[in-house]
């Protein structure tokens, strides 16, 4: 079955490495999505992203967050309407690393997935438990997907990145049969949702994991042309 891959880049690059990257790397990542029919969305910064669609504008291509309001006096913030005139199709929102660093929480989450899906551009909306939450996993995840799942039209698939926080560049992962349980239990409350995993994937974890998911979210791996290419190849 075709999987959805999400590159998440993060802050990983300066400009002139994301655009060499995308010069030279991307063709030959092309071929591994060919060779396979699985999707990949990037999320490069947003600098980049202008340069990104106006070269390769059939690819897809995806913003690492949004503002949570539309238009106005929100200096450093970037509006989903611009996101929408450029062409974006795909948006992070609520990953660990925004809950962590810059505070966003549940309602913040709710506010982007709205506009976003107002705009006709799809929230990758990241869930997961921190270290300290693993006991109470289960009570975590609900309430992170009731943040957002009453948003969606009922023909609306949403997108559902599981990523345990403790897993995220750490090289941990979860054991197979926990993260099977965890992903049915999303898509129990997520019916007929996208379920991503996220968290340190690399091409032996792509092809574990993969019967069960329709996809992986992957940070640092992806920023590496080779791997990028060996976790497609491994769905
Ligand atoms: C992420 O950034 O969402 C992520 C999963 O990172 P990594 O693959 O580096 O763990």
């Amino acid at each position: 079955m075709n999987k959805l891959i999400v590159a998440n880049w993060k802050m990983k690059f300066s400009h002139r490495e994301a655009l060499d990257w995308l010069t030279i790397s991307l063709p030959e990542v092309h071929q591994a999505i060919a060779d396979t029919g699985h999707e990949l969305v990037i999320c490069p910064s947003f600098t980049e992203l202008s340069f990104a669609l106006s070269t390769y504008p059939n690819h897809s291509w995806g913003a690492q967050d949004c503002a949570n309001v539309l238009l106005g006096a929100y200096t450093g913030e970037v509006s989903v309407l611009s996101l929408r005139e450029m062409g974006i199709r795909f948006t992070l929102v609520g990953h660990s690393e925004r809950r962590k660093y810059y505070g966003e929480t549940d309602e913040e989450v709710r506010k982007k997935a709205a506009l976003l899906l107002e705009h006709e551009i799809n929230p990758i909306v990241c869930i997961g438990e921190t270290e300290d939450q693993q006991e109470t996993k289960d009570e975590v995840l609900t309430q992170q997907l009731s943040a957002v799942l009453d948003l969606y039209k009922e023909d609306d698939a949403a997108i559902i990145a599981y990523e345990p926080v403790w897993a995220i560049g750490s090289g941990k992962t979860p054991n197979k049969e926990e993260l099977q349980k965890t992903i049915e239990k999303i898509r129990e409350q997520a019916d007929g949702s996208l379920v991503l995993y996220g968290g340190s994937v690399n091409p032996a974890i792509a092809k574990e994991f993969s019967p069960f998911v329709d996809g992986f979210l992957v940070g640092s791996a992806s920023c590496d042309s080779t791997l990028l290419k060996k976790i497609i190849l491994s769905c």
